[in-house]
């Protein structure tokens, strides 16, 4: 920059100009090529992208995320609740006696019912009892209640009180004594309870692999067998029918014990239990979710899922919504912690299901896909998903999580839905494109001033332009359309696209080349103008009035280009930017009292101008604009990015 305004100062030296005037017109070059308003600009587009996140139920919590949003190239995403509706509700009960489906079990454990030895119904009292879920207003009537807790335990409660069962009395008649909540980390839940003087139980209800793990029989209906017998292995057969259904299934099983056993941690009684049988609950898949998945893959975004559920449950979710999760393609959480971050970096190109995981593989997943380059947006909601959200790109808490998770997050999707991370992604590549925008139009003007003063001045002619008609031009005629461009919307195609590169600069080769195209076509048309002007008429105050014109106009016209890089000017909806066609309004209104309101004239040295002359400034406005259209569309054709 200092560079081309001393070879003006020289040029005008060797010309023999006036030094004082040569220097204040390089001055004021120098001046307007300082993108004053960029910053300015900047930030105005990310809150204006923050604020549309917003409406569409994001809540983005750090600004310059807005900006990183934008560049997300993979989406760890839970299953539950952002996938699925989160509406679970009992669908089968398993035991090895019988199989009831979900609608089945109304006023089960009524009357004479309720003491019984019959397993499905110790079933519904156990998902009962190892519940945390509790209703909020147990008065008011049925269908008013409001239950608190984890989804999957307030399903299993209310499914309990169809069946006729209530938790209060249940805890009168066996008191509770010690009690594990659910954590994903061990994925079970369990409580103790006295059961006779002389008897105490615990009842656990959790994960299959983990509970059965801690079986050493199958009791039906009172009657116990060994496990690994044929009727315990057609039970077995049957959980695997259930977690193909994309169901998550619970096993149900308890433990009695001499009322003086004696334990440190309640864990340790969880052993050589008696398998009671399994509780399968469904969770419709939210119906947007299919369609989402389209999404992602179109905007070349890859989606995997995280999941503490069970490898055949996520599998039959993945393949439902449309994300390809063959057997290789999945990796359990066991399988994690045998495998060296090498490997898994390796694997997580690939994977594109993890089952069975704990909050804290979460971290390690992150780290791989990063090391893979990838810019990572990671879901979580609980208080042990806090390191991963902080290390990963984009930190994303529902809203329905714990404050942990959501403090740590850079986004809160407060409907809790997948589709809002995409909403969030759409507005971060339009803040992108935007800033973009607002910087290609605050410099163009500056380059073709400055090609008209050195190729001017490089044929001996007088200054172009006087100083105070160079800050005008700058200043106040592309000050308004430029502040209105920060609200420009264009959505369309941006999730077509590839992601863009995290390490791509602001101005990539396309832009520059599109740039470059500006700077000639905006320069010379400036230049011919005042070459012609002043060699036919020799007046030197009206050429430099219509050059003046010509620059505020061509650039009024170019702000509505800049609009798109995909879409030419020549479209219906141009003016839709209702700020934008405010801006250059007033800038229109600006212009032509810089050219006829007398005050303005004397201070910018301009003259009233003809209607002919205008037909003349339009004209090659208008042919400027073609050509910056034609180079648009030959430079942005079947571009990812720009
Ligand atoms: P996700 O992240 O997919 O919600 P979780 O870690 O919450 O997974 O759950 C993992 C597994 O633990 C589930 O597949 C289920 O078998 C079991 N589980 C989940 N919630 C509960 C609960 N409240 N009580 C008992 N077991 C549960
Ligand atoms: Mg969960």
């Amino acid at each position: 920059m200092l560079l081309i305004i001393a070879i003006i100062l020289a040029e005008g030296y060797f010309t023999g100009k006036s030094f004082i005037d040569v220097f204040m017109a390089s001055l004021a070059l120098a001046v307007s090529a300082i993108p004053a308003g960029l910053l300015p600009a900047i930030t105005v587009i990310l809150v204006l992208g923050l604020r549309r996140i917003f409406k569409q139920n994001g809540l983005v919590r750090k600004l310059a995320a807005t900006e990183t949003l934008g560049s997300v190239t993979i989406i760890c995403t839970d299953k539950t609740g952002t996938l699925t509706e989160g509406k679970m509700q009992v669908s089968h009960i398993l035991t090895g006696t019988r199989e009831l489906m979900g609608d089945n079990i109304s006023g089960l454990a009524k009357g004479e019912n309720a003491n019984g030895i019959e397993s499905h119904i110790l079933a519904l009292k156990m998902a009962t009892l190892a519940n945390d879920a509790f209703v909020e207003n147990p008065d008011a009537e049925l269908k008013e209640w409001v239950i608190r807790g984890r989804l999957t335990e307030k399903a299993l409660l209310l499914a309990g009180m169809q069946s006729g069962l209530d938790k209060k009395e249940l805890e009168k008649q066996y008191p509770v004594l010690d009690r594990i909540s659910f954590e994903s980390e061990y994925k079970f839940a369990a409580t103790y309870h006295k059961k006779t003087e002389n008897q105490n139980t615990v009842y656990v209800i959790g994960a299959p692999e983990e509970i059965i793990a801690r079986c050493a029989d199958l009791d039906m209906d009172g009657k116990k067998e060994r496990l690994g017998t044929a009727e315990s292995n057609k039970l077995m057969a049957k959980l695997e029918t259930l977690s193909q259904k994309g169901l998550r299934v619970l096993a149900c099983a308890y433990g009695d014990y001499d009322a003086r056993t004696k334990y440190d941690n309640l864990a340790e009684l969880i052993n050589n239990l008696s398998l009671i049988g399994f509780i399968a609950l469904k969770d419709p898949l939210r119906l947007d979710a299919k369609e989402s998945i389209l999404t992602t893959k179109k905007a070349g975004i890859r989606t995997v899922i995280i999941t503490g559920d069970h490898k055949l449950t996520a599998k039959a979710i993945a393949e439902e919504i449309g994300i390809s999760a063959k057997d290789e393609d999945i990796l359990e959480g066991k399988e994690m912690e045998l495998i060296s971050d090498e490997v898994l970096k390796e694997k997580s190109k690939y994977i594109s299901v993890y089952a069975r995981v704990s909050p804290r593989h979460k971290l390690r997943i992150v780290k791989a896909l990063q090391a893979n380059g990838e810019v990572v947006a990671m879901l979580g909601d609980g208080v042990n998903d806090a390191p991963a959200l902080k290390a990963a790109d984009i930190g994303v808490a529902v809203g329905s999580g714990t404050d942990v998770a959501k403090e740590t997050a850079d986004l809160v999707l407060l409907d809790d839905n997948f589709k809002t991370i995409l909403k969030a992604i759409e507005q971060g590549r339009v803040v992108f494109q935007n800033i973009r925008k607002v910087f290609i139009y605050l410099v163009a003007d500056d380059f073709s001033e400055l090609f008209l003063f050195l190729a001017g001045m490089a044929m001996g002619l007088p200054l172009p332009l006087l100083p105070a008609q160079i800050l005008w031009i700058n200043l106040v005629e592309d000050g308004f359309p430029d502040i209105a461009l920060t609200t420009e919307q264009e959505t369309k195609g941006v999730m077509e696209e590839k992601p863009r590169d995290p390490k791509e600069p602001i101005l990539n080769k396309s832009i520059k080349k599109w740039m470059a195209a500006i700077f000639f076509i905006t320069g010379i048309a400036a230049f011919l103008t005042f070459f012609i002007l002043w060699k036919t008429t020799g007046d030197l105050q009206k050429t430099r009035t219509m050059v003046f014109s010509l620059m505020c106009v061509d650039s009024l016209i170019f702000a509505f280009s800049v609009r798109s890089f995909k879409r030419t000017i020549f479209r219906r909806d141009i003016f839709s930017n209702r700020y934008l066609v405010g801006g250059v309004a007033i800038a229109a209104i600006l212009l032509i009292g810089a050219i006829y309101f007398a005050p303005l004239q004397k201070l910018l040295a301009t003259q009233s101008l003809p209607a002919s002359d205008w037909l003349v400034i339009f004209a090659v406005s208008s042919i400027e604009i073609i050509l910056i259209e034609f180079f648009k569309k030959r430079i942005f054709r079947n571009r990812g990015n720009g």
